[in-house]
């Protein structure tokens, strides 16, 4: 942990708003969501009834009204969406004109027999069409279900059968690095046989041309004739919303399910504290809506705020490495939100790339999805926001709907201390404490818990109650249990260490993955690591490091092996000294970018790999493979 802070707010100092939070959070809660709009108010702010919580009971709601048709008065002709896709294609969609889109497309739903809780399966690359079709249903009251469209079939299938959805949402094709990748064909092998699936719609997108089946129809043809407008259905504020299943990294993905009411309260608080967005901000999220990042921050806060923003579909680094910079240039974007692996990953290919574009407009850094590394963290602040813009880092789970711990800019001016995500919004308390459940003096390692209810919270697990109970209830009696590790430190601020599952116990002690491969990335030369432990006779546990190096290193092995054991024994202690370095190519991630350690470990031990469906590329996970076979008879032998 360093200890170097960085003074840089926006100004913003509101102590009643933490005041009111700390005194009561039930009417602070109930107070933020009188912002937003209700066809009916609630009878009840909070009914708690172990585990489970429903907000503003009583009341009833629309996610579509609040998203569009509450910006018609005065933004109807702002730019709502600014897209741009992988091939420089370009179109814009004013509140106004997206209104229109999303009510002639629930229309079209309709037709089609789509009801108040049906499910919709979305699968669908970063166009436009992906949050009108979401914003459809929600108008509707039928429940959506995102599929990251870069899922093989069966994981498709998976969720498609899980949800039992009876639309099936898709393009023809999507772009990703210069290729098309078929996504018309890749439904038809998961519906194969899945009888209740009664209709597909398909977005044209490439027009490669497909062959239609009897249950497909073309999304052009079904909005031709379709009606100009659709009242938003009343629902209740804890009517399902959406199911988004999780990103699978420490297993089988998890049907996370969401409400109305309670959810658009957190996103539309949490978007303003931590965004601090303005009328003339124009902002760009890089997550990719088939993630809870996209659902919340691309579709629901900032329309709901009546942003402007940027939604690009291709891959970050095609066709070039520059194409953020290109892109944050081009459109002037003011706020700018990404994760610790693009930003590895664009630190990897040097600072001469984006030191080439003009980027002075940017006012304010975010990041969200793993552990920032300090060094990261720094090379953000410094080399893309020229040391004026406040970094967010911001942690929060697909399960709880919204922000939790993060800087607030728009709220308020604290120090900031490079990777530790900082405090916990107001309205919640979060905590860390230990086995037992008792919390932790200051600087002490254990698990992170959320205490009270949020509104952001997911209902349950669906179809899983069970599920629900056990995941996140049982460990503590009184508090959700998110399954991460982290620290406070004596200023009250929160660093997240990584998984609670990823924990290395080593001789004894127990050592954050992500502040052991935080410290192998402080080394110059390094641009990411992983670490997982293999079992050791003696220390109990092993630790073997995997290690990506920058662009261009040609330093010999043993040097750098001697370096990175060097800089651990400093930064975190010789005890941490990797029995192993292994130099790779990349390291196994999910398809939402997060280093998959469950698999390295898997592997490490010889145990079954498990569920696999949500892996970037299996390529990498043979190279694993064979880098720890190879591991594994040097570590029998020392
Ligand atoms: P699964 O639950 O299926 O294993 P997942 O936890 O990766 O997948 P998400 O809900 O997308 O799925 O990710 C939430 C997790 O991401 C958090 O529990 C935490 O481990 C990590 N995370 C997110 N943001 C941050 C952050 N700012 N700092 C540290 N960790 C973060
Ligand atoms: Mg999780």
């Amino acid at each position: 942990m360093s200890s170097k802070t960085y003074n840089i707010g926006l100004g913003h100092n509101d102590i009643i708003t933490r005041k009111k939070a700390d005194s009561d959070f039930i009417s602070f809660w109930d107070d933020q969501a009188k912002n937003l709009s209700w066809f009916k108010t609630w009878d009840k702010t909070l009914e708690w009834s172990p585990p489970f919580a429903k907000w503003f009971v009583g009341g009833t709601i629309n996610a579509s009204y609040n998203a569009l048709d509450v910006n018609l008065k005065n933004k109807a002709k702002k730019t709502a969406i600014l897209w741009e896709g992988e091939n420089g294609d370009r179109r814009t969609l004013t509140y106004e004109e997206l209104w229109l889109e999303v009510n002639k497309f629930a229309n079209v739903l309709k037709f089609l027999g789509v009801n108040k809780g049906d499910r919709v399966t979305i699968y669908l690359p970063m166009v436009p069409e992906l949050p009108i079709s979401m914003l459809a249903c929600a108008r509707i009251g039928a429940i959506h279900t995102v599929v990251f469209s870069g899922f093989s079939s069966s994981a498709l299938r998976d969720r498609i059968e899980d949800s039992g959805s009876k639309i099936v949402i898709t393009a023809d094709g999507g772009y990703r690095r210069g290729n098309i990748i078929k996504l018309k064909e890749v439904v038809d092998d998961a519906i194969k046989d899945l009888d209740f699936v009664q209709n597909v719609i398909v977005y044209e997108r490439t027009k490669h041309g497909v062959s239609l089946n009897k249950k497909d129809k073309l999304w052009n043809e079904l909005m031709k004739n379709a009606k100009a407008s659709f009242d938003p259905e009343k629902l209740e504020s804890a009517h399902p919303l959406y199911i988004l299943y999780t990103s699978g990294t420490t297993g089988k993905p998890k049907g996370v399910l969401h409400g109305t009411g309670g959810y658009l309260t957190h996103l539309y608080s949490t978007f303003r504290w931590a965004f601090d967005i303005k009328d003339s901000d124009v902002y760009f999220c890089t997550a990719d809506i088939g993630w809870v990042t996209g659902h919340s921050y691309v579709v629901y806060g900032p329309l709901m705020r009546g942003a402007t923003e940027l939604m690009y579909e291709g891959a970050p680094d095609y066709p070039s490495p520059s194409r953020m910079w290109d892109l944050i240039q081009r459109y002037k974007i003011t706020i700018f939100y990404t994760t610790p692996t693009a930003l590895r990953m664009f630190m990897k290919f040097g600072d001469s790339i984006p030191n080439s574009f003009d980027l002075s407009s940017l006012r304010l850094l975010g990041t969200v999805g793993e552990p920032i590394n300090p060094e990261v963290w720094i090379w953000y602040f410094k080399t893309i926001g020229k040391e004026k813009c406040p970094i967010i880092d911001t942690w929060w789970q697909t399960e709880t709907g919204g922000i939790m711990i993060s800087n607030l800019p728009g709220l308020e001016t604290i120090p900031l201390k490079p990777g530790s995500a900082t405090k916990p919004i107001p309205g919640t308390q979060i905590t860390v404490v230990d086995e037992k459940g008792d919390e932790l003096a200051a600087n002490t390692k254990g698990y992170l818990v959320i205490k009270n209810p949020w509104p952001g919270m997911l209902l349950t697990l669906w179809n899983d109650d069970a599920k629900y109970k056990s995941v996140y209830w049982s460990k503590y009696e009184n508090a959700y249990y998110p399954g991460d590790y982290a620290i406070k430190d004596n200023d009250g601020y929160l660093w997240l260490l990584g998984r609670a599952d990823d924990v290395l116990k080593i001789a004894g002690h127990r050592i954050g993955t992500a502040e052991l491969e935080s410290s192998i990335v402080s080394h110059k030369d390094i641009a990411e690591a992983a670490v997982c432990g293999v079992p050791h006779e003696v220390k109990g546990e092993a630790i073997i490091a995997f290690v990506v190096l920058k662009e261009g290193i040609k330093k010999p092995f043993d040097l750098l092996k001697k370096e990175i054991i060097e800089v651990v024994r400093s930064s975190v202690g010789a005890i941490a000294t990797p029995e192993q370095i292994h130099f790779v190519t990349r390291l196994p991630k999910t398809r939402s970018g997060k280093i998959m350690r469950r698999l390295l470990k898997a592997i490490a031990n010889n145990d079954n790999i498990g569920d696999v469906s949500t892996l970037e590329d299996g390529a990498a996970v043979s190279e694993v493979q064979d880098a720890l076979n190879e591991l594994k008879s040097t570590i029998k032998n020392n």
